[in-house]
């Protein structure tokens, strides 16, 4: 359904260095459960919906995790262009 395809356009893709991360803001429910995994990379804005942190992040194995531990798997990583989580 056309409906179903614009609801996941809203990604918040942000880039450092040679990774990138796309949160899907509109699978994300708040659990938070990234931030515990990569307190550096993301946090919550005022609508508790993830996002990416200014300023140093994580190292690339505690964004892999922060993504996995994600319930929706809203956050997708990728490296060099290529993507490492969920593959
Ligand atoms: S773990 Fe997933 S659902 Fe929870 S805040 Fe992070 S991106 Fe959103």
């Amino acid at each position: 359904m056309p409906a179903k395809k614009a609801a996941r356009k809203n990604i918040d893709i942000v880039k450092k260095g040679d990774i990138e991360v796309r949160i899907i803001r509109d699978l994300c429910i708040g659990a938070a459960t990234c931030i515990v995994y990569a307190p550096s990379t993301f946090d919550l804005d005022e609508d508790n919906i993830a996002i990416a942190k200014n300023g140093e992040w994580d190292r690339l194995e505690k964004i892999i995790a922060a993504a996995q531990s994600c319930p929706v798997v809203a956050i997708e990583v990728f490296q060099k262009g290529k993507k490492v989580y969920p593959k």
